[in-house]
């Protein structure tokens, strides 16, 4: 059985980010989308809510499941029995910080393999920092992302202003 972990900040989920859930989960038995406790970025969700918001939008994929970590990836991917990490490219400017990440990654841990999943056409502009900004100025991000973070996007830039 072939475990897949999908890491990522997931601040918040995207459509993009499911697309490539979903083609990795035709590809292997399991796939564990795990958020990033840590990540050197400014955060508009906490952990637990990226986590909560990541398991509705997945809650009718039984091949995928939903995970946080604190850890080195390759680390928790040992922990977790995973021996594949998969993530997605969208353009090339994503490229160099992926390729980096991925050497370092086999570098500590040779026996994990990273799979990267060129973004669907229609994915290829979208970012969770694009949809954070288009939501805090009041703009329709519901092509973008699943309901219900429409409604947790439109509570907190509410709850700010
Ligand atoms: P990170 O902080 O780890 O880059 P993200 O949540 O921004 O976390 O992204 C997780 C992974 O998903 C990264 O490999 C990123 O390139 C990929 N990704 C982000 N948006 C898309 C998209 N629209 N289509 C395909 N892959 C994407």
């Amino acid at each position: 059985m072939t475990i897949a972990l999908y890491p990522g900040t997931f601040d918040p989920v995207t459509n993009g980010h499911l697309d490539t859930a979903m083609r990795a989960s035709r590809l292997f038995d399991t796939v564990v989308m795990a958020v990033f406790d840590l990540p050197n970025k400014n955060l508009l969700f906490s952990t637990a809510e990226r986590e909560e918001l990541l398991r509705e939008a997945t809650r009718d994929t039984p091949r995928i499941r939903v995970m946080s970590y604190s850890m080195l990836t390759v680390q928790f991917a040992r922990e977790i029995g995973a021996n594949v990490i998969v993530r997605g490219l969208r353009a090339a400017s994503d490229f160099e910080n992926e390729f980096q990440m991925a050497q370092i990654n086999q570098t500590i841990d040779p026996g994990i393999e990273v799979v990267v999943f060129m973004a669907s056409r229609q994915y290829t502009f979208l970012s969770s920092s694009t949809v954070r900004e288009i939501a805090y100025l009041g703009g329709d991000v519901s092509g973008l992302v699943p309901a219900h973070i429409v409604t947790a996007l439109e509570q907190k830039f509410t709850r700010r202003t």
